[in-house]
């Protein structure tokens, strides 16, 4: 993969001809990775990294490289590492779904600046004593990740605004340039509510945004919607991918996510179908082998919780109905 650039905030790499990464360097106010498409006349960005200050490295490195103008910003998900940035693109058409949408403006409502700044003081003071206390040194060095990027974001606060999407599509979404046409997809929500990815055919090149991480414990929202949106890309060509988080792969990486998600969906209904209380079974749950050395483990055991409770709803749900 040719390395085009670094940057404070990213690693900017060439994935095909006119298609970008800008692979995340956590801890710096760009947590998760963001792209661009040059479409021919102009670009597309795909995704606004945690930070204002990030994102208006990503356009100016998009457009100092390509000698033209970013036309229209897509956003992923509603997760604040993907949209904090969106300011920066407060001109142009910001792409989402409409439940994305819905659930930027819900969930990362910028408050009172005084009061985000003490929340967020807390909250780096808490990290702060975890760090200290942890004896694993991989939890202890994402917790300190995660204490350099929130001590940027506190620098950011003042100047941050909430800047929602104004195009939402349901499904499916094509945006044609004179050079090459990109394609959203939106197959439900298995990450967050709503998850959307971008597939480039002409050059087999995806964008996947967290439905897609590399060795990482990302939070499942819904398991059964996840697998759908995972396999549904099976039919698709792609050659190479850029995960939301992690380093640029092939489809081999869509297939370890199937098997994650996968693994967690078989041990909670195995759980559940056996009766097993949750507490005993996210105690007692074992991580396989091939999953150990996953980043985020806190991660675990939230997705075991979510997973369960999931699983125990649908069997309580189908015993109420066939009464
Ligand atoms: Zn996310």
């Amino acid at each position: 993969m040719e390395i085009i650039t670094h940057t404070d905030y990213f690693i900017l790499k060439r994935m095909a001809p006119g298609v970008f990464a800008t692979i995340a360097k956590p801890g710096t106010g760009a947590w998760s990775n963001a792209g661009f498409v040059d479409l021919g006349t102009e670009l597309l960005v795909f995704d606004a990294f945690n930070t204002p200050a990030a994102a208006e490295e990503l356009k100016k490195q998009a457009e100092k490289l390509t000698g033209k103008k970013v036309k229209y910003l897509v956003n992923s998900h509603y997760h604040g590492d993907h949209v904090f940035g969106n300011q920066v693109f407060e001109d142009l058409p910001i792409i989402s779904t409409e439940l994305t949408r819905e659930w930027i403006k819900d969930k990362n409502a910028i408050g009172d600046v005084d009061v985000e700044t003490q929340e967020t003081q807390n909250y780096l003071d808490n990290l702060m004593l975890q760090i200290k206390s942890e004896k694993d040194e991989i939890i202890k060095q994402s917790l300190s990740n995660q204490y350099l990027e929130m001590q940027v974001m506190l620098t950011q606060i003042p100047f941050m605004e909430l800047t929602l999407p104004t195009i939402t599509f349901e499904n499916k979404l094509v945006i044609s340039g004179t050079e090459r046409h990109v394609e959203l997809y939106c197959f439900g929500g298995g990450h967050t509510p709503s998850d959307t990815f971008l597939y480039v055919p002409k050059e087999k090149a995806a964008f996947m945004g967290d439905i897609v991480t590399d060795n990482l414990h990302l939070p499942v929202f819904h398991p059964e919607e996840f697998l759908t949106i995972l396999e549904s890309t099976r039919t698709m060509e792609i050659d190479i991918l850029l995960p939301g988080h992690g380093d640029i792969g092939s489809n081999e990486k869509v297939e370890t996510m199937i098997d994650y998600v996968t693994m967690l969906k078989e041990a909670a209904e195995g759980a559940v179908a056996a009766d097993v209380e949750l507490e005993d079974f996210v105690s007692s749950f074992v991580i396989p082998e091939e999953f150990k050395k996953w980043k985020g483990m806190q991660g675990i055991k939230r997705n075991l919780k979510t997973v369960f409770d999931f699983y125990k709803k649908d069997v309580e749900k189908t015993a109420t109905q066939s009464i």
